[in-house]
C-alpha cells in the first residue's frame, strides 16, 4: 500500500511553493490508490509564527485536500525522538558536541563539522548539541525526477546535529522517526530537500528503519531566483479563488487543465486532476548540476 504524506513546518502561512508540493504528493498518492498523510512539524518553537498552524490547516481545507487520519503533531512526538537519540548514544553511534557555530566560525571552519567533539568534549556552560557520526562511503539513492543522487557525508556535511543545544530535536531526526512510524513509502516534496535525504537514509540505516523512495519536484522561485520561503514572508495564497491557483500549480507542474476551470468549484478542478494526474509531466530538473553544486543545507540550519 502506498503511503504518501505532506508535512508543513508552522513558521509561516502557506504559499504557492507549499501549494505545489502538496499538490505533487497528494496526487502521486492518489494516483496509486494510496494513503495521504498529513503532519505538523512543529519542532523548532523559535522559528513558529503565531497562527501559522491553523492557517495552514485552513488553506487546505479551502483547497479541497482531503487527509487520510488525523493530523500528526510533531510537538507531541518528542519521546520518539528522544528514544531515537538514546538508541543512538548507546551504540556509540552519535556524541555530544559543545563547539558552537560561532566558535567554529572563528577557527575558520565551514559549514562541514571536522568532527572536533568525536572523542570527548568537555562541559560546556550552555549545554551540549548531538551529534551522530558520518562516514565516507557514498549514501546515494534514486530520485525518480533526478535520478541517482549521492553525498559521501563525512566530507561534505560531516556529522551533524540531531539534538540542538537549546533542546530541540533537528529536522533531519524527526523526519526520519516519524516517515517510519507513519509507514511512509514515498516521499515526494520540493526539491531543495535533495541534499538532506542522504542524511535522512544514513539515520535510517543506523536506527534499522526502512527508507522510503523519493521524488523531489522543482521548486518555486521568485524574481530573483530565490525559494519562495514561508520564512522570508513569500505571499501567503488567497484563499478567496482556490480553484485558480490550484490550476496555476497544476500547470507549474506540467499539466494543461482547461482553462474554464480557473472559474469552477475546486472541487471541480481536482476532478479533473485526479483523472489526469501524470508524474512524467513534471518538469525535469532545471540543468544538470553535480550534486556538489546543490548548496547544502547545514545541519544547523536545518534542523
Ligand atoms: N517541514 C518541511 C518544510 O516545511 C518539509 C519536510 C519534508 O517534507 O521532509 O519545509
Amino acid at each position: 500500500m502506498y503511503v504518501g504524506r505532506y508535512a508543513p513546518s508552522p513558521t509561516g502561512p502557506l504559499h504557492f511553493g507549499s501549494l505545489v508540493a502538496a499538490v505533487g504528493s497528494y496526487l502521486e498518492a492518489r494516483r496509486q490508490g494510496g494513503r495521504w498523510l498529513l503532519r505538523i512539524e512543529d519542532i523548532d518553537p523559535p522559528r513558529e509564527r503565531p497562527g501559522a498552524r491553523d492557517h495552514i490547516l485552513r488553506a487546505l481545507e479551502v483547497f479541497g485536500f482531503q487527509w487520510d487520519g488525523p493530523v500528526v503533531f510533531q510537538s507531541r512526538r518528542t519521546g520518539h525522538y528522544e528514544a531515537a537519540i538514546q538508541d543512538l548514544l548507546e551504540q556509540g553511534l552519535a556524541y555530544p558536541c559543545g563547539c558552537s557555530r560561532a566558535w567554529l566560525r572563528a577557527r575558520g571552519h565551514g559549514s562541514v563539522y571536522p568532527g572536533i567533539c568525536r572523542r570527548g568534549t568537555a562541559p560546556h556552560p550552555e549545554g551540549h548539541a548531538i551529534r551522530v557520526r558520518t562516514h565516507d562511503e557514498p549514501i546515494g539513492f534514486h530520485d525518480r525526477r533526478w535520478g541517482p543522487f549521492a553525498q559521501r557525508l563525512e566530507r561534505e556535511v560531516g556529522d551533524f546535529v540531531i539534538r540542538r543545544r537549546d533542546g530541540f530535536h533537528a529536522y533531519q531526526l524527526a523526519v526520519v522517526v516519524d516517515d517510519a512510524a507513519q509507514g511512509v513509502t514515498e516521499v515526494v516534496r520540493g526539491e531543495d530537500l535533495l541534499a538532506s535525504t542522504p542524511r535522512q537514509i544514513h539515520l535510517q540505516r543506523l536506527l534499522g528503519l526502512t527508507t522510503p523512495s523519493y521524488l523531489h519536484l522543482p521548486l518555486v522561485r521568485d524574481a530573483e531566483g530565490h525559494k519562495l520561503s514561508k520564512q522570508t514572508g513569500a505571499a501567503p495564497l488567497d484563499l478567496e479563488r482556490p480553484a485558480r491557483t490550484l490550476w496555476d500549480a497544476l500547470a507549474f507542474l506540467g499539466h494543461r487543465p482547461p482553462h474554464a476551470l480557473r472559474e469552477a468549484p475546486v472541487r471541480e478542478l481536482w476532478t479533473w486532476a485526479l483523472a489526469h494526474w501524470d508524474p512524467t509531466r513534471i518538469p525535469p530538473p532545471r540543468c544538470a548540476v553535480s550534486p556538489s553544486a546543490i548548496p547544502v543545507p547545514t545541519a544547523d540550519t536545518r534542523s
